[in-house]
């Protein structure tokens, strides 16, 4: 079964709103595991809707349309898809009663326009719509269906998980599509898939890898008419994965590397304080973002400046004069020095060069993506050295990707 998405809106195309509903719409339909090949947006415009809606009948067994169905002038979808069906728009007694309801109960009077939310093609039915005045429509005709759906987002979404749900799986086999996402630190996406060669081709049950920054997920995939059905099929997959990567594989599902790491860290009745340079506190930010982080983070420093690092991390200046503020010497001493002074189990510390002009100081030229990272716990300290590329931002935010990794290592004893 294929779809093909129209959406329909003049202000779509000059941009001035954003087409989220197609995206909720595509994100939809790949969970129900049907085919999604084509997506067309055109302008209010009735040659243009019924050109674009022949195109996909043409092509698509399913055929979606967002938006054009109000009462003003230039709602046309309905006129469009009665055309391009070469079908004729009835009024529908029922959906004039239930807007004459509703109208009645907001106390307004209506006004002809308004009627027009009635028509629908005579191969149509409506779709109820509780959310707003104008209902969808379901029309079948020569073994293609469209969908007309309204524009506002509290209006579409309901509709799309409710009514279109139902009838989109009348018409398939009744099967919907299963995914686990597995998270994976510490090995690379090609080193991944090697491991895993001789699952990602399966027939029931798919794994696909993604790369993410420093990450990579893996999405395990089935084909299934129940949850039991899809458990039964996805769990000795992931069984087989979770054997094979070991600790690597860090969580399923939902759970981001800061919310394992303060649950983790929770647990053990362990705490951290960080003492951030050149991530000037974006590390900070990521974890105070996890409902909780205040249970395990005691504390951190941005320090800037060298004088900084000295006064407040409790770096020695001569580590600074020597190696310069960019170097394994002073990320070191900035974990030890957070972590005593805040009275931590872990410490962390950030340095390197995000800008792109290179650094000239003690111990050389460090060039821009220079990041040293160290994780000082109990069993003493560990720094690496990362050379990282990109912008600034890029930069920034893989030094935090890293921190935590490294974090992790630590909290679990990998550290090698
Ligand atoms: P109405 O009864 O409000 O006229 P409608 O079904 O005719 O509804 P449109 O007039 O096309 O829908 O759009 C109404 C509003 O819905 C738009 O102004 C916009 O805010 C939002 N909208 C329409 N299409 C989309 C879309 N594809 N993605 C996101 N928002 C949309
Ligand atoms: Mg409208």
């Amino acid at each position: 079964m294929r779809a093909e998405v129209i959406s329909i809106g003049t202000e779509l195309l000059l941009g001035q709103i954003t087409d989220t509903n197609a995206a909720e719409l595509g994100q939809h339909l790949a969970k129900l595991g049907i085919d999604h090949t084509h997506r067309q947006t055109v302008g209010d415009n009735l040659a243009r809707m019924e050109e674009a809606l022949r195109l996909a009948l043409g092509r698509a067994d399913i055929v979606f349309t967002i938006g054009g169905l109000g009462p003003t002038a230039d709602d046309l979808t309905r006129d469009a898809i009665a055309d391009a069906l070469d079908d004729e728009l009835v009024t529908d007694e029922a959906v004039v009663e239930h807007l004459r309801s509703v109208y009645g109960k907001r106390g307004v009077a209506m006004v002809e326009s308004q009627f027009r939310q009635a028509l629908r093609p005579t191969c149509a039915e409506p779709l109820p719509n509780p959310n707003g005045t104008a209902p969808g429509l379901y029309a079948s005709r020569s073994g293609k269906v469209v969908i007309a759906l309204p524009g506002p987002r509290n209006e579409f979404v309901p509709m799309v998980e409710g009514p279109v749900t139902q009838k989109l799986l009348a018409l398939g086999d009744g099967t919907q599509l299963v995914s686990r996402t597995l998270r994976v630190v510490g090995i690379g996406e090609a080193a991944l898939a090697e491991q895993l060669a001789d699952l990602l081709n399966g027939e029931e049950v798919t794994v696909a890898p993604y790369a993410k920054i420093g990450e990579v997920h893996l999405r395990v995939t089935t084909r299934a008419r129940s949850d039991e059905e899809a458990d039964s099929r996805l769990n000795p997959v992931v069984e087989i994965i979770r054997s094979r990567i070991g600790p690597a594989l860090y969580a399923e599902g939902e759970e981001s590397l800061e919310q394992w790491i303060v649950a983790e860290l929770v647990k053990r009745g362990e705490t951290l304080a960080l003492a951030e340079s050149c991530t000037g506190g974006l590390l900070s930010g990521r974890i105070t973002g996890v409902d909780g982080a205040s249970n395990a983070l005691l504390g951190g420093i941005v320090c800037y400046s060298a004088e900084s690092k000295v006064r407040d991390a409790g770096v020695d200046p001569i580590v600074i004069d020597q190696h310069g503020t960019v170097s394994r010497e002073t990320a070191e001493a900035l974990a030890l020095g957070v972590r005593s002074r805040f009275g931590s189990s872990f410490g962390i510390g950030v340095t390197g060069v995000a800008g792109v002009v290179p650094v000239e100081e003690a111990g050389g030229i460090k060039k821009s993506g220079t990041v040293y990272i160290a994780v000082a716990g109990e069993s003493g300290v560990r720094c690496d050295l990362f050379r990282l590329v990109g912008n600034r931002s890029t930069i920034q935010n893989r030094s935090v990707s890293y921190a935590l990794i490294r974090l992790r290592a630590s909290i679990l004893g990998l550290d090698s």
